[in-house]
């Protein structure tokens, strides 16, 4: 039978959580116990995918083709696992199963309450996570903050399976947060009392309290966490704010936080191997040479946007011994001419996914720009069908090539609807989603960065490469280079005689681990290292 351990948070949000959560997972896996996690969101959507990114930040995208909370994004990357549907659970799925079962008549003659009927389906969820995975121990993060009213469900449930499951398989982790006082220069910690009072209020007195901070936490202050909050010395954690999150469990270790929770939960005195993280994150903070790639997306002031981006890339630069700089740069300001000049500056560029009409122009400039200076150009998903759009422009000389998502009265379509969607009118968690299988052309450059011929990738799209358009792209230089294994649909594109101009139709950063950067994104900063700041300059057959 699986452990559980239990985290929840305190004070404010955004004190890193789902890095805690993720960092601990690592802990253990590198002990040699196996661990799954789940992530219970308290907000009444069914799932974040309907959601805009200025709620939510990145939807992440498990195999099985649920659309999830970044967080799993974090525990995907640090624990190197690949999760499923069953690891992010909202009210909204709760509630939604609950009602279900009352109207198929699974209560029949009940009053359907709060307790026990959702606490139930809770539990089920959490059991049903350790059973699928097998896993021996199972990290449960309730999401938002202690106190808050949607959350209190969530919180009645995991106090209630310290009784299932037996105290000794239990622990509960509180994460708070300790304020700075400038005039003082001292870190409070009275609202971390308040935080841990409120979850004694429902039941739940914390085995282990970890304390984010900007500064580092003294002795004093520690020891005063224990008394009032009445948790072991050895379980007060100070997380002061790292130089990257991947030091994050290398902190948490260096505090005895792994040992207390494999002795807590009775796992056995395992040693934990943790050499090659300590490498990877010396590795990254090492000074090294910069590579410049311009991220041109709608929401580039939310970088939590494209946060599986991000890591891919950090990834990439790693694996090339190079620091990847970012500029972030707003797609609607090329449209006017802005950030021109930040284009101009850097040696590769990638359009990310994404929804609508708004700052599409201003991504076709960058396609454009890179196409024409030979800069490296990294498309997903909807910079792909960017990609096909600019080509399609000059190809056809007309302007009007767009995709029916923009445009649906465009004469030159060239990208489109997928057939299977033209029925659908539900928007929640019915685009193409998931795995799918993709098929490389020998001798293309996806074929040589992944060096495999059939690979496996996530997608989230409704639109797709017009097939209506293939022959006569093709023949002006832009080849499919992957295609499903029907070959109805093209998955990658690639452009004839350019440095190196790829996109791909499904969601690469999703797969990338801080020590095994994804096959795309290393060739990707590979060839932008290369490329000279003002441009290759390449004599392209191009307008
Ligand atoms: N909007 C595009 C589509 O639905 C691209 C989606 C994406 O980038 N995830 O196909």
């Amino acid at each position: 039978m699986s452990k559980y351990i239990f985290v929840t948070g305190g004070v404010v949000s955004s004190v890193g959580k789902g890095i805690v959560v993720a960092s601990i997972g690592r802990l253990l896996k590198s002990r040699g116990i196996s661990v799954s996690v789940q992530k219970l969101d308290p907000y009444l959507n069914v799932d974040p995918g309907t959601m805009s990114p200025y709620q939510h930040g990145e939807v992440f995208v498990t195999q099985d083709g649920a659309e999830t909370d970044l967080d799993l994004g974090h525990y995907e990357r640090f624990i190197d696992v690949d999760l499923t549907s069953a690891s992010n659970v909202t009210s909204g799925q709760i509630y939604s199963a609950v009602i279900a079962g009352e109207r198929r008549g699974d209560f029949l003659g009940g009053t359907i309450q709060v307790v026990p009927h959702v606490t139930n389906e809770i539990k089920r969820r959490m059991r049903e996570v350790a059973e699928l995975s097998g896993a021996e121990v199972v990290i449960v993060e309730v999401g938002g903050t202690v106190g808050d009213i949607e959350g209190q469900p969530f919180l009645e449930a995991i106090r209630q399976m310290r009784n299932e499951v037996g105290r000794d398989n239990v622990l509960y982790i509180h994460v708070t947060f300790l304020p700075h006082i400038a005039t003082t220069g001292e870190l409070k910690t009275k609202p971390t009392q308040h935080s841990v009072n409120e979850l004694r209020r429902i039941g739940i007195q914390p085995d282990a309290v970890l304390c984010r901070a900007d500064f580092e936490i003294s002795q004093g202050i520690k020891d005063k966490i224990s008394l009032f909050c009445d948790v072991d010395k050895k379980a007060v954690v100070p997380l002061v704010t790292a130089e990257t999150i991947y030091e994050v469990p290398l902190m948490l270790e260096d505090a005895g936080l792994g040992d207390w929770v494999a002795e807590r939960l009775g796992l056995g005195a395992t040693v934990a191997i943790l050499d090659d993280w300590r490498t990877m994150v010396s590795k990254l903070k090492a000074p090294k040479e910069p590579v410049t790639v311009a991220l041109v997306g709608k929401y580039v002031e939310l970088r939590d946007a494209y946060y599986s981006v991000r890591e891919a890339l950090c990834h990439a630069g790693l694996h090339h011994d190079r620091r990847v700089d970012i500029q972030w740069v707003r797609s609607e300001d090329l449209e006017n001419g802005a950030s021109l000049d930040v284009l101009k500056s850097a040696q590769g560029v990638i359009v990310p996914g994404g929804f609508g009409y708004r700052g599409i122009e201003g991504m076709i400039v960058a396609a454009r720009y890179a196409r024409q200076k030979g800069i490296p150009y990294l498309g997903l998903c909807l910079g792909m069908q960017v990609l096909v759009i600019e080509f399609g422009r000059y190809a056809f000389d007309n302007e009007l090539a767009n995709s029916t998502e923009f445009d649906p009265k465009t004469p030159y379509p060239v990208i489109d609807l997928l057939p299977e969607q033209q029925e659908v009118t539900e928007m929640g968690g019915t685009m193409r989603l998931g795995t799918y299988p993709c098929h490389l052309v020998p001798g293309s450059r996806a074929a040589l960065a992944y060096g495999d011929t059939v690979v496996y990738e996530r997608h989230r799209h409704r639109f797709e490469f017009n097939n209506n358009f293939r022959e006569q792209l093709g023949q002006k230089g832009l080849m499919p280079s992957g295609l499903s294994p029907d070959n109805r649909l093209v998955e990658i594109v690639e452009v004839k005689d350019h440095p190196w101009m790829v996109a791909c139709q499904f969601h690469p950063e999703f797969r990338s681990r801080p020590n095994r950067p994804h096959p795309l994104f290393a060739s990707f900063v590979g060839a932008a290292k290369e490329t000279l700041v003002e441009g290759t300059q390449v004599t392209l057959p191009l307008t």
